[in-house]
């Protein structure tokens, strides 16, 4: 499979290419070259499959000459056999209609692990084919970080230096990363803001002195391997609701837009959606977009959805240039305009396409609670509140009826609720427990620096503590 960039002037990549770059040279980012489409008799055949064979048989075309089927099967079931669940991401019934997809049973109780737990595996076999080291450095206000270093921990290859702003990050978050004593895990607490600590890694990957002596790399949400992997559990799903004879709709709280366009992929792919419906909270870019053609960056208002407090979604664009017909120069432009101005409308052929199958749907604070106490009386199921922006949009999707009642409509459920045990327990009145597998977390040794906020004294760390880049 060859990927080609959204921009449209970038040189076409294999698999192995597109997972080691992220981003591609001209600023685009990586999508297929053409979707592979699987036949109702083909998508028929996958059901009973268990997730890590399923996950295989989903991402084979996508991974074709750069990994062997059989390799492919290894990574799926090293990956995919410890999860917290054998199910890896269980359906459950809230009513008649409505259902969770429960995508919390990874390491770090978040939907990223499906995702980042595969991306480790894949860089680590890559790098040891090229005889090449790689060092991730990044930045966290929280979730992401944890969901990467849980991925490569113990890894022969990858190291990963997280920055984190020092107190600035909750309890649990905190430990989910300093708990991991891994030798190729390194976490910076640093004096000052969210905005510092991701400076700093900016900073370090333009300084010669870094990228002079570190083969620099970064997990963030536009990796290409990430999308590929959240594809699978809209298969498994849809599969176990009756897919392909029966069309299933989804609703999905969404920040930067990546685990909402893997069900768009799937669509592609032939899996019969009925539609995606699109969840924000009050940071409402997509929102905006979706219902009235308007992607304009407002300020980030801080929510009790915090991995949803976003300025702009950077997998949409993959979005504009499939529904826009895949013109590469036109869209580079478009994008070019919209960073200069933070301003942009979506063209009738955008717009056009998107609606065929996005809907979108916004949550408030009081909106959310709401969700979150039904789920609790109605169904029994304690939310987060995450999931409680994805519930309201169900609920009030079906209740206007744009996803009719026999169509079964499936909230993904992308955090445990003992990630956020107060919004959940101001909500409704019950604290969550955490896991009994991470439950120990508070009694666990952590391993962290604590570096002042200058840049020379991050970058002289990391230098000072690095492997580097020979194998
Ligand atoms: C990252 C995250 C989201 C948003 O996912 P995107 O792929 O960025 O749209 C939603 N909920 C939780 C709990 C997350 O961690």
């Amino acid at each position: 499979m060859q990927y080609v960039s959204t921009r449209g002037s970038a040189p076409a990549r294999d698999f192995e290419g597109v997972t080691l770059a992220g981003l591609a040279s001209d600023g685009g980012l990586y999508v297929p070259a053409e979707w592979p489409r699987f036949t109702q008799a083909e998508i028929r055949a996958l059901r009973g499959l268990a997730y890590p064979d399923l996950a295989a048989r989903i991402m084979a075309p996508f991974v074709a000459g750069s990994l062997t089927e059989e390799e492919l099967l290894a990574i799926c079931h090293n990956v995919y056999g410890d999860f917290g669940h054998a199910a890896v991401t269980p359906l459950v019934q809230l009513d008649a209609q409505h259902w969770l997809l429960e995508l919390f049973h990874g390491p770090t109780l978040a939907f990223k692990d499906v995702a980042l737990q595969l991306l480790g595996r894949l860089f680590e076999t890559f790098l040891e084919r090229r005889g090449e080291r790689l060092t991730i450095v990044g930045a966290t206000s929280g979730d992401t970080g944890s969901a990467a270093i849980q991925a490569v921990a113990g890894l022969e290859r990858v190291e990963i230096f997280m920055l984190h702003p020092k107190g600035r990050v909750s309890e649990v978050q905190r430990r989910q990363m300093t708990t991991v004593l891994s030798p190729n895990v390194h976490n910076l607490a640093i004096d000052g803001s969210f905005d510092d600590a991701q400076a700093h890694v900016k900073l370090m990957f333009t300084d010669p002195q870094v990228t002079g002596r570190l083969n620099l790399g970064a997990v963030n949400s536009i990796n290409w391997a990430r999308l590929m992997a959240q594809v699978v559990y809209y298969f498994a799903s849809a599969l176990q609701l009756g897919a392909p004879e029966r069309t299933v709709a989804y609703c999905v709280p969404t920040g930067n837009f990546g685990d909402v366009f893997a069900g768009y992929i799937a669509a592609r792919m032939g899996l019969p959606i009925e539609r995606l419906i699109v969840a924000t909270n009050i940071n409402d870019i997509l929102h905006r977009a979706l219902s009235c053609g308007d992607y304009s960056a407002g300020g980030v208002t801080p929510t009790i959805t915090p991995s949803m407090d976003i300025q702009v979604s950077s997998n949409f664009e993959r979005l504009l240039f499939d529904a826009g017909g895949r013109d590469g120069a036109a869209l580079a432009e478009q994008m070019r305009a919209f960073e200069a101005t933070k301003a942009m409308r979506l063209t009738e052929a955008q717009a056009q396409a998107a609606s065929a199958l996005f809907t979108s749907a916004r949550a408030d604070q009081v909106e959310t609670a709401r969700a979150m106490q039904w789920a609790y009386r109605a169904a029994g199921q304690v939310i987060d509140p995450h999931t409680g922006v994805g519930l309201h949009g169900a609920l009030s999707v079906a209740a206007a009826g744009i996803v009719p009642a026999g169509i079964p409509l499936v909230t993904l459920a992308t955090a445990h609720p003992a990630k956020f045990p107060d919004a959940v327990e101001r909500a409704i009145g019950v604290r969550p427990a955490l896991p009994a597998r991470v439950g120990d977390l508070f009694g666990r040794a952590e391993s962290v620096t604590h570096l002042a906020g200058d840049y020379a004294a991050t970058r002289d760390h990391v230098l000072d503590k690095a492997v580097g880049s020979q194998g």
